[in-house]
């Protein structure tokens, strides 16, 4: 059996040692649990211990759970590649989306957001480390891609997200993650974009050296869950 309050105690242990080795304030730092192919028992510990921001992954496996669990004040991220014809369930159900890699997801975001509800907040994905077999916008065309998602009615920028390549080392990671705070702090400077306050990136196994590099949102699974359904 799983004990999800020991390993969210775990995790935040690991939060505020990385957070106090970089100099920050833990409070700066929001735990994103991930709970794609987890079943709804462990999601309702994690809630019930506290926890109130879940990540998904799949479309019609996250609007279900949503739907099923009913939960108050729980924030629901979409943080797994986005097909336009899923688009509308998207904007209909989550708070927040990491994985917007193209103006045209944006767009339709946007468009099909009731824009009576708040702002969907939204993360452009970065394929920091060029990765073909990833999504997400090279940082090259980083800064165009923001501006006009920043643009955007019923869309709310709130930083960029990345999941580095799998390191075969751990400088590895700390290198990308210190490229995507560079790419962060350079967009920031845009007067469009200096509301920017989001950096989602570290996961399980690396988010000691995100945090270290300025990670606003650590997105973990398996450290609290556990493996994941196949
Ligand atoms: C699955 C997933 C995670 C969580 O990964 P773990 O290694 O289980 O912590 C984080 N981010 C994204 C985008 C994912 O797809």
């Amino acid at each position: 059996m799983h004990n999800i309050s020991d390993k969210i105690t775990e995790v935040n242990t690991r939060i505020e040692k990385a957070a106090s080795a970089a100099n920050r304030n833990t409070q700066e730092i929001t735990l994103l649990a991930v709970s794609k192919r987890q079943p709804d028992d462990l999601l309702l510990e994690a809630y019930r211990a506290g926890l109130r921001h879940f990540g998904e992954n799949y479309v019609q496996e996250a609007v279900a759970k949503i739907e099923r669990l009913r939960l108050p004040n729980a924030v629901w991220h979409f943080i797994g590649p986005i097909q336009s014809n899923k688009t509308k369930v998207i904007a209909d159900h989550f708070h927040w989306v990491h994985s917007v890699d193209r103006i045209k997801i944006a767009q339709r975001l946007s468009d099909q957001r009731n824009p009576i509800s708040a702002p969907l907040n939204i993360c452009l994905q970065i394929n920091i480390d060029n990765e073909p077999s990833k999504s997400g916008s090279s940082a090259e065309q980083a800064e165009e891609t923001a501006l006009q998602i920043a643009s955007m009615p019923n869309l709310q920028l709130r930083g960029l997200m990345a999941i580095p390549q799998i390191a075969s080392h751990p400088q590895q990671s700390a290198d990308a993650f210190q490229r995507m705070r560079s790419l962060y702090q350079t967009l920031k400077k845009h007067s469009t974009l200096s509301t920017m306050d989001t950096l989602s990136m570290g996961m399980s196994t690396d988010m000691e050296a995100a945090i270290g590099e300025g990670a606003t949102v650590v997105r973990v699974g398996t450290a609290l869950f556990g493996p994941r359904n196949s």
